[in-house]
């Protein structure tokens, strides 16, 4: 089993990531361009008992997101560095970003979410399926296991057909 390692810019916070993380998502939405500075927020999607805090203190956040779900985001409180987010109703399923990975070069986004809050000037992930908001059947925000099959649909039908 892989252990991927990490931590904060100013080294307080260190943590190690064992497993096999779920997916790599690019989110374009409105909170996440604050997060990372403008850009999109690029994520591995992986489970939190996969996650052990080696040190380090962290402050969590709290937004309500567009969907009206509460999001929690976490970060170093010495330095800012964005760490993780979750939804109040997934604790269990955590988006760490990637940019605190010690060694984030082989991150492989697969899915382009939020596009509806991207600015024009974001390279915009041409060739992802890319989605408007968040991928939902219904009311049902549907999840990764479900996405992943959706976008080997995509991308059979053609590159784009995922929008929206
Ligand atoms: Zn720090
Ligand atoms: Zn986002």
């Amino acid at each position: 089993m892989e252990t991927r390692r990490g931590g904060c810019l100013c080294g307080a916070v260190r943590y190690e990531l064992a497993g096999k993380p779920r997916m790599g998502v690019n989110c374009y939405c409105r909170d996440c361009q604050y997060i990372s500075g403008g850009g999109p927020a690029h994520v591995l999607v992986a489970s939190r008992r996969d996650l052990k805090v080696m040190s380090g203190n962290i402050a969590t956040y709290w937004t309500e997101a567009e969907s009206g779900r509460r999001v929690a985001r976490e970060f170093c409180p010495a330095c800012g560095t964005p760490l993780l987010s979750y939804t109040e109703n997934r604790p269990d399923r955590i988006g760490l970003k990637v940019g605190s990975l010690d060694d984030a070069s082989d991150f492989t986004p697969r899915v382009a979410i939020w596009m509806a809050s991207a600015q024009p000037w974001h390279s915009l992930d041409i060739g992802l399926p890319r989605f408007q908001r968040l991928p939902r059947v219904g009311k049902y925000v549907i999840g990764e296991v479900i996405i992943a099959g959706l976008i080997k649909l995509a991308r059979i039908i053609r590159p784009d057909a995922a929008k929206g």
